[in-house]
């Protein structure tokens, strides 16, 4: 089998919430979504989707995974998709970095194998395991109270995972501000329930531990991506009891193999446009396996087809391992796929269909902006 055609579509997806706000006053109300189709030589085609977190989340942005995209495809038309890991050494060959373009096309072919294989994509990634994937909400920053409704609303929807966003400036509020809405969310914590308190790199050391010095103990929350550089993290770490979960700072194998021998987390947040697909976020998945740590499996953002690939990576991670999976769905007005993967009490499960199991609306992806053919 071989790839003979590559399609690449774009679709603009509004943020469900209206305004989503993160840590140094990034603000997002919409999200550039680029989705590949692959066709190959038997008639099987495939779906991947790339759509970064805006262009200030980590160093991608959405016209970068088109123009990553159009260095790409002269390079793959011709492989066998089944074969991930030439298929990724053929990308990797022609383009160093840029994880978020090379992303589409790895899930494709993911898809593109478990049809040809008549499996679905989490029996290839591993094996299906028998369990519902547990969702978690994001709640993006606001103000005490308001955060502590969204975070009601979340919970009344079944979901029993809650990522709270902080990072306040000194004008702001600050740490004071931070522990106000920790402290809040928190008081109404229920059994069972897990929080993560994510800065997404906003926080220096020094107002990551006056933040903890406000809070009272006892409060069970783990700390994600606190810091933007190594060096700070690593700094906090020595000084911060909270367990540390890092999202942005983690995406290369390199980047957990660093972060194993420098002891700089207890679990990571593998989201597969940051990782550069499914392929390396198996990688990854087994390097954190190894040694210990925690996952919380998302992408940066995305509609259906994004969320089927997390679903399925999801599903194949062992219960023990994954915290959390990410709904991109609910962060989305538009839907760009049929996906039975309907959420109850908080979690859903991986359909059983072939391949990622999702159908493309492509009255909603229009008209491919760029093709590629052999
Ligand atoms: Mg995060």
């Amino acid at each position: 089998m071989k790839i003979v055609g590559l399609d690449v579509y774009q679709v603009d997806l509004p943020y469900s919430g209206g305004e989503y706000r993160l840590s140094g006053g990034r603000n997002y109300t919409s999200f550039d979504a680029t989705i590949v189709q692959l066709t190959t030589d038997t008639g099987l085609t495939g779906f991947g989707e790339s759509t970064p977190f805006g262009s200030t989340y980590i160093a991608a942005h959405a016209k970068g995974v088109r123009a990553g995209i159009e260095e790409l495809a002269p390079h793959i038309l011709g492989l066998d998709p089944r074969h991930f890991d030439r298929i990724n050494d053929a990308m990797d060959s022609a383009l160093l970095g840029h994880h978020h373009a090379k992303t589409p096309i790895d899930v494709a072919c993911w898809d593109i194998a478990g049809k040809a294989a008549n499996m679905p994509v989490c029996d290839l990634l591993g094996g299906r395991i028998d369990m519902t994937v547990p969702l978690i909400s994001s709640i993006g920053t606001d103000d005490p109270d308001e955060m502590r409704l969204h975070a009601k609303r979340m919970r009344d929807a079944g979901f029993m995972g809650h990522s709270l966003k902080i990072g306040a400036s000194e004008q702001e509020g600050g740490p004071m501000l931070d522990a106000e809405r920790v402290k809040t969310c928190l008081a109404d914590k229920l059994p069972g329930e897990w929080f993560l308190v994510d800065a997404n790199n906003g926080l220096t050391p020094e107002h990551a531990l006056r933040f903890l010095e406000l809070l009272p103990s006892g409060l069970d929350f783990v700390l994600e991506a606190p810091c933007a550089s190594w060096r700070e993290t690593l700094s906090l770490r020595k000084r911060c009891r909270a367990p540390i979960l890092l999202d942005e700072l983690i995406q290369t194998e390199e980047d957990i193999i660093h972060a194993i021998h420098s002891d700089a987390c207890d679990g990571i947040g593998l989201k597969i446009s940051k990782q550069g697909g499914l392929t390396k976020t198996k990688r990854q998945r087994e390097i954190a396996r190894a040694s210990g740590l925690v996952t919380s499996i998302q992408n940066t953002v995305g509609s259906d087809i994004a969320f089927a690939a997390i679903l399925h990576i999801a599903q194949s991670t062992p219960q023990k391992m994954l915290r959390c999976a990410l709904d991109t769905r609910s962060m989305v007005t538009v839907t760009t796929a049929d996906f039975d993967a309907k959420i109850k009490n908080g979690g859903t499960q991986a359909p059983h269909d072939a391949g990622l199991g999702i159908t493309p609306k492509m009255d909603t992806l229009g008209e491919p902006i760029m093709s590629y053919s052999l």
